[in-house]
């Protein structure tokens, strides 16, 4: 019967590794959990809804008039999704043809962009940042748009925390325009906020971004992200969604985060992320089993270890739990830290030291 049920998968599917997240990788025993780029701090909210007996709204009106607010567009231009997660999805299942099209993305960044396109039988094509900059090799990009319908480049990226000229962003919607959609993922970009592409909207149709509540909002757990883009593309994307892909509870609480006062409190939580990652990143330079600590732009930073392998074990078996990148294109002997409370930070720290302190490089 086993046997059966594989002969029934689709091929891709047979072959395919599924997305190794944070939580399916495990560390449940971890008290410090510093490998999903969440928020350390959790904020409260009451589900003001008491009745569940209906369907919600499939694109509720009042959170998709709340996010464009935040981010000054129209209505028309927002998208609400089951986290970035889904508009990663749709924009594969609404623009890529299965067996004949193809996406590009720019490695080592975000898995999800290949698995959903393997998911739906469309072609891959890789085209690595360059080394150490990690900026785009806009040369390739150009010489392999073949074909592609989308193109995806997470800025910042994870998990370099790199950010991407703008610049070349701009190039990059130039020479695709009329070929394929650019996709920006904008998942971190409340800790980098001047490197936003949404005002550039309005002058390129085949621009498209993707932003979530998962990171500075928050709220990884309720599920809620969004698609922003010209009219057309939420249109088209529109046809493809489920019929309510946002329940009812996330709607209510995905509503009151953007409230004025909860943006404060979080654009509050950012600056303190981004001083605790000053902090860490200075602590990290002086610790002699680091090698390199890439510079951060997001929750997140970077770091190249001597003897990463035995780090990265040491500190999980202490209940401190990081990302291992080291099977990544470029990533060699690099572990990807989230940025915890300055108490989370310090623990780090000192196990660091102590490792450093009983071993010699
Ligand atoms: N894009 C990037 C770059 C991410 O790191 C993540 C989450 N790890 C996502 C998208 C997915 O976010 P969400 O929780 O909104 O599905």
């Amino acid at each position: 019967m086993t046997d059966n049920i594989i002969k029934l998968t689709r091929n891709n599917i047979q072959k395919l590794t599924p997305y190794q997240s944070a939580r399916r990788i495990g560390g449940k025993h971890g008290t410090i959990w510093l490998n999903a780029n969440e928020s350390p701090i959790s904020v409260s909210f009451k589900s003001k809804k008491q009745s569940f007996n209906r369907y919600p709204e499939c694109q509720p009106n009042n959170l998709i008039s709340a996010y464009a607010g935040y981010v000054d567009l129209s209505c028309q231009q927002v998208l609400v999704t089951r986290g970035a997660d889904e508009g990663i999805e749709l924009l594969i299942k609404a623009f890529c043809e299965p067996g004949k099209d193809a996406i590009i993305y720019c490695p080592p960044t975000y898995d999800m962009y290949r698995i959903n396109a393997q998911i739906a039988g469309v072609k891959i094509k890789e085209i690595p940042t360059l080394k150490n900059t990690w900026q785009l090799d806009l040369l390739n990009l150009e010489l392999n748009l073949n074909e592609v319908k989308l193109i995806y480049v997470c800025n910042p990226n994870n998990p370099t925390s790199s950010i991407i000229l703008k610049k070349d962003l701009l190039l990059l919607l130039k020479i695709t325009l009329g070929k394929s959609l650019v996709v920006i993922d904008e998942a971190y970009i409340e800790f980098s906020p001047k490197e936003s592409m949404t005002c550039f909207l309005k002058d390129h149709p085949n621009l498209v971004i993707l932003r979530t509540l998962s990171k500075a909002f928050a709220l990884a757990g309720i599920r809620c992200g969004f698609v922003l883009a010209e009219k057309k593309i939420i249109e088209t994307l529109n046809k493809v969604i489920s019929p309510y892909p946002i329940s009812t509870p996330v709607i209510d609480i995905a509503l009151q985060s953007l409230q004025k006062d909860y943006i404060k409190l979080m654009q509050n939580r950012v600056l303190d992320s981004n001083s605790n990652r000053v902090w860490l990143v200075d602590q990290l330079n002086q610790i002699s089993c680091v090698e390199k600590v890439f510079e951060s732009n997001a929750n997140y930073v970077l770091v190249k270890f001597f003897m990463y392998e035995r780090i990265f074990q040491i500190l999980w078996n202490k209940g401190i739990i990081l990302r291992n990148q080291n099977e990544k294109v470029n990533l060699k002997k690099c572990i990807r830290i989230s940025i915890g409370t300055r108490l989370e930070s310090l623990e780090l720290i000192k196990e660091l030291k102590k490792f450093s302190k009983n071993n010699i490089y």
